[in-house]
């Protein structure tokens, strides 16, 4: 019999970052299984992980060559690579000429590889000239990336995967890892499975799956976290169970944490929190009590109009029990993308540096401008996700070049988005699919190569950098990203791209960490492909990497220490409700699906677990609308509609309801799409969306 043909690889869905083996048959036939020498997963997989073969096999959706078209008016056609690079290196050239640098941009992704978003970040800010180059990481990340600068003194995850197996208590807030992060939550469970006296504490307004393992539910009403936190801190320094020696030895600003914990009684906080004053008390000494605590969080916490404050509230209930920097205790934020921690490592953010330098210090801005070449770099932010998409509706920006993502579905208030694609002059989309709603909106449309087809490294969210490695040909006329990125560069007749291979992208990138707080300068693809993954920093060819950083207690903050943030603000700024909306709207992931479902929507297995879209909300709230379990409800915002079916149960708080954010187009119409609904403010210093609540009334249709 003929032998399979195997590769190690990384799953391409969430930030847990799997090990897979992949293998090929003799009639190029591809099966996955779980790499049992992975140290993240030892062997298993979730739902996703497991199909991952049929996506790569199922050619049906792809985008197989270059399409443009002359004018709005115009059809797509066919066109060659050559044409295409050279009508988008002259319709970016002329806008920019007539209209400056700033009138386009980059929206791209947390699924690109590293050396991708490397390349659309040095083309964007060191070759366009301007810094507006943002990624959908900022929908998810980018209030943790505010909370750990702000904190720990850069955006650095201090903790690893294995310091989950040395806890003993964990804090999960607005997370539902049973179903986001199943492998890593797996791990959890078996720990408390084998240790029984391990405690989990969960905060969420729903009862989620996590919560059946949680020894306390802390079903908050949306919105009151920080006063939670701050209530949780303040039992902590009022009944002496802070870690007052390392607070004194390596912290700063314990006073103003302090006083922000003591604005509201413990008895008033619970009341706000539409909680028991018991509750906050029972869940502050687990905390005391763990000899390793770890607190974990995603969107919850972060998509919020005070998502950093949040972020710093959480925070400082490590730093007040002095659980951060040793075995099995820490802040853990969990990235939802496969890569969002490359992409935040390289700068791909407007307000981002690349390598972990401060896009606002002249002197980082003028190393980085020395080693690209390039030109100067603007020391001001780029726009972001929203703002970039803001300005192509006031016609500020012109052009836009969309990347491995789709803002049609997945930005907040998606009316707005089409209307802002529609007013663009000029749209470039750069995907794998045609499933994905934003191709539509395209004048050049370039055929991206997908998982498997191409080369290049990742990071998740323990800072495990992992290489992937090419197994199987791209269909049609499909490109790597960065092969595409680098060719438009030298179309536009840009030096410093004159590139071979992605393994020569990836050795530039990890020459200029060298001597930063991120140092990689001891990888190469080589390297990762010989012995594995690392996490950063690896500062040299013989160092074996960093699974837990500040062991030393020295932080990247300007004076060494950890640094205690008080949150700006106490209350929720979000929309009010009123009257005419009065619930609260939540948005979410379910289990089987991942984002706009252009990938996991091609496998049938997947729709076997919830095939459609549901609004769940409480059995009062429903009882009162005369809505009864299946009926199909309108939701409606101060923004738009959703006609969806009704899940009824008590698991979610009453006036709160719930809608997964997967669903962008069913039979033709956009009627399930939940960011039809969503609001698009934002949080003032990361620009995180407030996708967890926005005002809305439920109607029977
Ligand atoms: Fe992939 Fe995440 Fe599932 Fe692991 S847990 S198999 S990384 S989707």
């Amino acid at each position: 019999m003929q032998k399979k043909d195997t590769h190690k690889t990384i799953c391409s869905y969430c930030g847990v970052g799997c090990g897979i083996e992949v293998s090929k048959d003799a009639k190029g036939i591809l099966s996955v299984k779980g790499d049992e020498d992975y140290p993240v997963n030892k062997g298993m997989l979730c739902t996703k992980g497991k199909t991952l073969n049929y996506v790569a096999q199922d050619t049906k959706d792809r985008i197989l060559y270059p399409e443009m078209r002359w004018s709005r008016n115009h059809p797509m056609q066919q066109v060659t690579w050559d044409i295409a690079f050279k009508r988008a290196a002259a319709v970016f050239g002329s806008i920019m000429e007539k209209y400056g640098p700033d009138s386009v941009g980059l929206y791209v992704s947390g699924q690109c590889l590293t050396e991708e978003y490397y390349l659309a970040n040095k083309l964007t800010k060191g070759f366009l000239g301007t810094n507006n180059i943002d990624t959908n990481s900022r929908l998810c990340m980018s209030s943790a990336v505010v909370g750990y600068k702000k904190t720990v003194g850069n955006d650095a995850v201090p903790i690893a995967y294995a310091d989950i197996e040395l806890a003993d208590c964990f804090l999960i807030a607005g997370a539902n890892p049973a179903w986001c992060h199943p492998i890593l939550f797996r791990r959890i469970e078996k720990h408390k499975e084998q240790n029984p006296k391990v405690k989990l504490i969960v905060v969420d307004p729903r009862k989620t799956q996590t919560c059946a393992l949680a020894d306390l539910h802390l079903q908050i009403l949306p919105g009151t976290d920080v006063i939670l936190f701050n209530a949780m801190a303040r039992w902590l320094i009022e009944k002496k169970k802070i870690d007052k020696s390392f607070i004194q030895k390596h912290t700063s600003n314990f006073e103003a944490c302090k006083q922000m914990a003591f604005e509201l009684s413990i008895r008033k906080a619970a009341e706000k929190c539409g909680i028991t004053t018991e509750e906050i008390r029972k869940a502050a000494k687990m905390i005391s009590d763990a000899k390793g605590f770890i607190s974990m969080w995603t969107m919850g916490l972060n998509q919020s109009v005070i998502g950093v404050d949040k972020n710093v509230s959480l925070l400082n209930l490590s730093l007040l029990t002095g659980q951060i920097g040793k075995p099995g205790s820490g802040p853990f934020s969990l990235t939802g993308q496969p890569n969002a921690m490359g992409g935040r490592e390289v700068g791909g953010m407007a307000s981002l540096l690349a390598a972990h330098r401060d896009l606002g210090n002249p002197r980082h801005r003028e190393e980085v401008r020395q080693f690209w070449g390039g030109k100067e770099i603007n020391g001001e932010p780029g726009l972001t996700a929203t703002e970039m998409f803001d300005a192509l509706e006031s016609g500020k920006m012109k052009a836009i070049w969309i990347i491995c993502t789709n803002p049609i579905v997945s930005l907040p208030n998606a009316k707005k988005i089409e209307k802002a694609l529609e007013k663009a002059n000029f749209v470039i989309v750069q995907d794998i699919s045609h499933n994905s709603e934003t191709t539509k909106y395209a004048d050049l449309l370039l055929p991206a190569a997908g998982w498997l087809e191409k080369e290049g490294t990742m990071t998740n969210s323990e800072r495990r950098i992992s290489y992937l490695p090419k197994v199987i040909d791209a269909p049609g006329e499909a490109l790597p990203d960065a092969e595409i990125l680098w060719r438009f560069a030298q179309k536009m007749g840009y030096g410093g791209f004159d590139y071979n291979n992605v393994s020569e992208v990836y050795d530039e990138y990890c020459l200029m960490t060298k001597g930063t707080n991120i140092d990689i300068s001891g990888l190469s693809h080589e390297r990762l492909q010989k012995e594995g993954s690392f996490q950063w920093p690896v500062p040299s060819p013989e160092h074996k990497g960093t699974p837990r950083l500040f062991q030393d207690q020295k932080y990247f903050t300007a004076n060494g220490k950890v640094h205690f943030n008080a949150p700006r603000n106490l209350y929720n700024k979000s929309e009010i409700t009123t009257t005419d909306f009065p619930l609260v709207l939540n948005t979410g992931r379910v289990r089987d699906q991942w984002h706009t479902r252009t990938k996991t929507g091609k496998v049938k297995r997947l729709l076997t677990h919830i095939p459609s879209p549901f609004l769940e909300m409480n059995k009062v709230d429903a009882y009162v609308r005369n809505l009864k379990e299946g009926d199909i409800a309108v939701v409606k915002s101060r923004r738009g509609n959703v006609r969806v079916k009704v899940k009824i149960n008590y698991d979610i708080r009453e006036r709160v309801v719930f809608l997964p954010m997967h669903w962008g187009k069913i039979l033709n119409n956009d009627f399930s799409r939940a960011n039809n609904l969503t609001n698009d403010i934002v949080d003032p210093v990361s620009k995180e969306p407030d996708f967890k609540y926005c005002a809305v009334q439920v109607e029977k249709y």
